[in-house]
Parts: C-alpha cells; sequence; structure tokens
C-alpha cells in the first residue's frame, strides 16, 4: 500500500519534472532554432511546434457549421437539375454560423438558419472529457500543397496534414442487401461503377498532394469485391505509392476462395475491414444471410492463413440490444469493424 502510495507520488513528480524540462527546452528553442528539416514527403518544412496554429478552441464559442435541412434541398435540387453542382466550391450552400456552449455538464451546439429555425447537436456529453481533447490538440501540421486538382471543395476543403486517407467507392453493387445499408447498395435501382479510367485518375490525382507521409487507400462500396478490376485497382494503387491498401468488404469472397484471397494479398492488399454485429449467427440474422457469423469467420481464417500482413482491424461496434456483442478472447478474427 505504502509502496503504492510512494511510487505515484514518484510518477507525478518525474512527470512533473519532464513537461518543466520540455518547456524549457522549448524556450531556448525558439530562440535558437535549428533549421527545419524538409521530409523527402513533403516540399514544405516541418513546423516547429511554436509555429503551428490552432483554431479557437473552448466554449462559449462561434464556429461555422451547416444546416442540415439546408443541405438537403441543396442536394435534392443538384440531383433535380435545378441547381448547378459547382455552386458547392463557388459559393457558402448552407453555411451558418454556430454556437458551442456548456449546458448542464455536456457541450451542444446551437444554430439559427433564417430559414429552418432553430437546430441543437450534443457534440460531448462530458465537457470536462472534450476539455482535455482541446487542450491536446497540437497544432495544425503542414499546409497541404501541390493538391490544386484534388482540394478544391469550397470551405470544406482540406488544408492541413500529413497525407492522403482516401476512400474509394468501388461500385454500388452488393452480393447481399442489407437493411440498413450506408450506401442503399442494390436498392437505388441503377448501378453505379467505376471505370478504369476512373479508378485510375482518383488514384492518380491523390498522389500528387503533399505532404505524403501517410499513403492509404480504402475501397469500399457497395461490395468492393464485386467490381471486375478489384485486384487491378489493388495493384495499381501499390503501384502508385498507397503502402497501406485496404478493402472494407462483408468478407463473402474472401470466405469463398483462399485463391481470391492470394490473388489479392499478391496484387497488395494490405487490410481487410470486416464488421460484426455480434457473436454468432443469430446477432446477424437480420443480414438476411443466415450463416454471415461463420462466413466472416471463415474470411478472417483464410485472410490471417497468409504469410504476412493481411489483418483484420479490431473496432467494437455499439451492442445490439439483442445480442450483446461479446468478442471472445481468442477470436480468430483479429479485426471487428463498422463497415458494411
Ligand atoms: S454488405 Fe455492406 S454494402 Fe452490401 S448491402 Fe450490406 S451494408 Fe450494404
Ligand atoms: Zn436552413
Amino acid at each position: 500500500m505504502l509502496n503504492k502510495y510512494f511510487s505515484k507520488i514518484f510518477d507525478e513528480s518525474l512527470c512533473r519534472t519532464a513537461g518543466v524540462a520540455f518547456d524549457a527546452i522549448q524556450f531556448f528553442n525558439k530562440y535558437h532554432p535549428s533549421p527545419s528539416i524538409i521530409p523527402k514527403w513533403s516540399d514544405k518544412p516541418l513546423l516547429k511546434s511554436w509555429e503551428k496554429t490552432r483554431p479557437i478552441l473552448g466554449w462559449p464559442r462561434a464556429t461555422d457549421s451547416l444546416c442540415p435541412e439546408c443541405v438537403k434541398e441543396a442536394r435534392k435540387a443538384i440531383l433535380s437539375g435545378t441547381k448547378d453542382w459547382q455552386d458547392l466550391v463557388n459559393t457558402k450552400v448552407g453555411e451558418i454560423k454556430a454556437q458551442v456552449i456548456e449546458r448542464d455538464g455536456q457541450v451542444w451546439m446551437i444554430k439559427d438558419c433564417p430559414i429552418h429555425g432553430r437546430c441543437e447537436d450534443l457534440m460531448a456529453i462530458d465537457s470536462k472529457f472534450l476539455s482535455w481533447i482541446e487542450a491536446n490538440f497540437p497544432g495544425r501540421d503542414i499546409r497541404a500543397h501541390s493538391d490544386e486538382h484534388v482540394h478544391h471543395h469550397g470551405s470544406s476543403t482540406v488544408k492541413h496534414g500529413r497525407g492522403t486517407v482516401l476512400t474509394v467507392d468501388l461500385t454500388n453493387r452488393c452480393n447481399m442487401m442489407c437493411d440498413p445499408c450506408f450506401m442503399d447498395a442494390n436498392q437505388v435501382g441503377f448501378v453505379h461503377e467505376l471505370s478504369w479510367e476512373d479508378i485510375t485518375e482518383i488514384l492518380d490525382n491523390a498522389t500528387r498532394v503533399k505532404p505524403r507521409r501517410q499513403m492509404s487507400v480504402q475501397f469500399s462500396g457497395g461490395e468492393p469485391t464485386m467490381h471486375p478490376l478489384f485486384i487491378d485497382a489493388i495493384r495499381y494503387a501499390r503501384k502508385c505509392g498507397f503502402n497501406s491498401v485496404q478493402a472494407a468488404t462483408n468478407g463473402i469472397e474472401f470466405a469463398k476462395s483462399k485463391e481470391f484471397c492470394r490473388r489479392a494479398f499478391d496484387a497488395g492488399l494490405r487490410y481487410v475491414y470486416l464488421q460484426f454485429d455480434g457473436v454468432g449467427n443469430d446477432a446477424n440474422s437480420h443480414r438476411h444471410v443466415g450463416n454471415l457469423f461463420d462466413v466472416k469467420l471463415r474470411a478472417s481464417k483464410s485472410c490471417s492463413s497468409l504469410p504476412s500482413s493481411i489483418r483484420s482491424t479490431m473496432t467494437r461496434s455499439a451492442p445490439s440490444r439483442s445480442s450483446p456483442c461479446r468478442i471472445p478472447k481468442r477470436s480468430p478474427s483479429s479485426a471487428f469493424s463498422r463497415f458494411h
């Protein structure tokens, strides 16, 4: 007991001393800085901590936001052809000011649209926790450059970062018909599928952006394995320099054939994202494939039998009421995620 007490005191003093030492080094560095490094994945130098800018954080504060109703109306108007999609880039469609406030220990965003009235969103159920997260924000990273053809989204343009994390929806087809499906795969009455030219253009454009520290692409859909050029797309992505090539998949094709897993691995696939709604076939039955849980376990096993890095990544999704999600300790899968 006493030991624990002293070890806690020692731990706290060590942290405090390290903090003071770090601040002191930062202080002197500021006045005698060593030259900034330009890494090979950027044309601009790494930023010193004091060069990083920060948005206004904390509350109460005013911020920019969107009116959800204005956005829906704009989307409808574009789809019906009465509005030009370029308005999204060139004007501030649906943008309104919002207030971030604390109320009963929670953080809320309050917006007033002149057309649709008030809308309130809960941002955090614990204001102290959000405060801690904001306090740990390290500041904005390197300004994106060489990105004129990619980051051209009006006020929503991504301006800072260290690389590309791209999601490419190869097709809206799927070999399942879940309800709900986040993409309404198979349910919209038309097929939208990228051509080879589309795929290469998207990947080529994305590789022009700098910085290029992180190069990740996730093929999604619909079910990306339904695209006839799925394997070619993986291979091309690796050729372009994406070192983390992933598939968000329902796993059926991976479960059906080890040969398919092998071909995907050989082409350069490194991550397979699977989703489980719970443990056991019953917990997944609302997706209308009777043995879906078994299918995913088989997919997971087939992938993990490959020599190295096809691995599933684990994210526990919210437990369903009927079947709490208890992940077995020795699950053959190393991964659960929320896609599909
Ligand atoms: S597997 Fe995924 S993409 Fe296919 S229908 Fe279900 S949710 Fe939609
Ligand atoms: Zn509105």
